[in-house]
């Protein structure tokens, strides 16, 4: 048995859980909209302390052999591409080490030759002694590639299912290995079977109902929980941003979930799901990320770019374009170029930045995840006054609800 097996009669057949989170996100008043807030954020403070995890995104490489037709990477659009080296992977990751960051999520498009050549195996060895913190978002991959990876010092795995309205997805997805739902629908499973401890689950909303959207993700971390417990899982909301090759992208009214839904939609997965970590990217824009912060987030990006290269300018001088998935050289090129970016960013604050604006909320910026920071030598937790357990623990303590700000 597996989610594809049985999302249809989860939806239909709905359990206690899923009925009451249907109800969390039905229309709702400011009244009632604040009241779902205020309980999220004590459910936040209570289970996670006064705390944000940050993570930065570092971009391998803009190639695809898929096309989906809400993404600039789509194999056939005329982008820029690379594919950066080990060692410009290094630099862009020395890069953000300097800025902070302890935990990067290495993400890629999808094309086979990253994990049968082992350049991702090779990315993560090179990393692992300097970033604790490591995870991926590529392409699906069968279990026993999934404990290669694991193997290699990868311990989160990040894939949205995109939209979980299955025609909806056969209509997006028209080449390619992504085309097959199912397959991608259980790839949380596989890695969990592979060995990963830490996975993150979502929808990019704006392209089916979102209420539907919402409904099929909270089945599918209701099902994840119970069949994978021993991970511990992360839902993010994801919304289109304009992208290469359509950069006045505009969203679709009837799809689009609003600022005041998806805040809706947070203190929803948290009064359901109060363990499970809320991801917020800077897709969003910087004062509502602000808003947004105290409310049941627990991890954010900050500083992102999402191109490869984009932190220090490496792989211009391997740009090419590809026709039909093969290279195709640039006839001429200024030595100015850079590779194309996946979508446009919305928050382009600095991370000190972000972090000044968490500190600001009374909120500790988490910049190393506390897994084997805090562990000792026998695998006992060690006393470490910077540790951020040590901090989440007082502040889980001594948590009091917080005026809501209005969002
Ligand atoms: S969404 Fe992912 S798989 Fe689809 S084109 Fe973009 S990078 Fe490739």
């Amino acid at each position: 048995m597996s989610f594809a097996a049985e999302i249809e009669h989860s939806l239909s057949q709905p359990s206690p859980l899923l009925r009451r989170f249907g109800g969390l996100i039905e229309p709702a008043d400011p009244a009632r909209l604040e009241a779902l807030a205020r309980r999220s954020q004590q459910l936040t403070r209570h289970h996670f302390g006064r705390t944000m995890r940050l993570f930065a995104p570092l971009y391998l490489s803009n190639e695809c052999v898929n096309n989906c037709r809400y993404c600039g990477f789509s194999r056939d659009n005329p982008i820029l591409r690379t594919t950066l080296t080990i060692e410009q992977v290094e630099r862009e990751a020395r890069h953000l080490h300097g800025l902070g960051f302890r935990n990067l999520l290495l993400v890629a498009g999808e094309h086979p030759k990253f994990v049968s050549e082992g350049y991702l195996q090779a990315c993560l060895d090179t990393l692992r002694p300097t970033i604790p913190t490591l995870a991926i978002e590529v392409g699906p991959m069968e279990d026993d590639q999934y404990a290669e990876i694991v193997a290699h010092g990868a311990e989160g795995l990040v894939v949205y299912q995109e939209t979980y309205h299955r025609p909806t997805y056969e209509t997006l997805h028209t080449s390619g290995p992504k085309k097959n739902y199912d397959w991608r629908l259980d790839c949380p499973e596989r890695a969990y079977a592979g060995g990963f401890r830490r996975i993150g689950i979502g929808a990019l909303f704006g392209l089916a109902p979102w209420r539907h959207e919402a409904l099929a993700l909270a089945a599918h971390l209701e099902y994840l929980l119970r069949h994978c417990w021993k991970a511990q899982f992360t839902v993010a909301f994801p919304r289109m941003r304009p992208y290469a090759g359509n950069y006045e992208y505009q969203p679709d009214p009837s799809l689009f979930l609003g600022d005041r839904e998806l805040l809706q939609l947070i203190t929803a997965f948290r009064i359901c799901f109060p363990q499970v970590g809320i991801v917020v990217s800077t897709r969003e824009p910087a004062p509502l990320r602000d808003a947004l912060a105290p409310l049941g987030v627990t991890h954010m990006s900050a500083n992102a770019r999402t191109e490869p290269g984009g932190y220090t300018g490496a792989g211009h001088d391997d740009l090419h374009l590809t026709v039909r998935g093969r290279r195709v050289e640039l006839e001429s090129a200024s030595g100015c170029e850079r590779a194309t970016e996946q979508f446009r960013i919305d928050d382009t604050r600095s991370a000190g930045e972000v972090a000044a604006m968490l500190r600001g909320q009374r909120i500790d910026p988490v910049w190393k995840d506390w897994d084997e920071a805090i562990l000792g030598a026998d695998g006992t937790p060690a006393a470490s006054p910077g540790a951020a357990t040590a901090k989440d623990a007082k502040n889980a303590k001594n948590a009091k609800p917080e005026p809501v700000p209005a969002p």
